[in-house]
């Protein structure tokens, strides 16, 4: 893989496709209007396992993506890289978001 760790030199991209719909998106000053997904592999991935810490696959996906695929995207907390200690779907964590700003404005 091609890089430029003996002369590092931050590669800033423009634009980023959305890897649900492919909705261009602009990401001149910051990942707008997105979120930025990244992983390092893992081991049982025929294709992407680079066991090294620093390169990662990325992709970005619009916040409309988000919210269409919010039933199957996990939110989880982990005490470890692999262990779980909490999860549950992108669509309930919202709700209980939703809930926390409600108690906080009610006092
Ligand atoms: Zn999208």
């Amino acid at each position: 893989m091609p890089d430029n760790e003996s002369n590092p030199k931050e590669i800033v991209p423009k634009h980023s496709e959305c890897i649900a719909c492919g909705k261009l998106l602009d990401c001149s000053e910051f990942f707008n209007d997105c979120t930025v997904w990244r992983t390092h592999g893992n081991y049982g991935s025929l294709e992407f396992d680079p066991m090294s810490d620093s390169t990662v696959c990325e992709v970005v996906i619009c916040d409309e993506c988000l919210v269409k695929k919010s039933k199957v995207i996990r939110v989880v907390k982990r005490t470890t890289r692999q262990r779980i200690v909490s999860e549950q779907s992108f669509e309930d964590w919202k709700k209980y978001i939703k809930e926390l700003d409600k108690k906080s404005q009610h006092g």
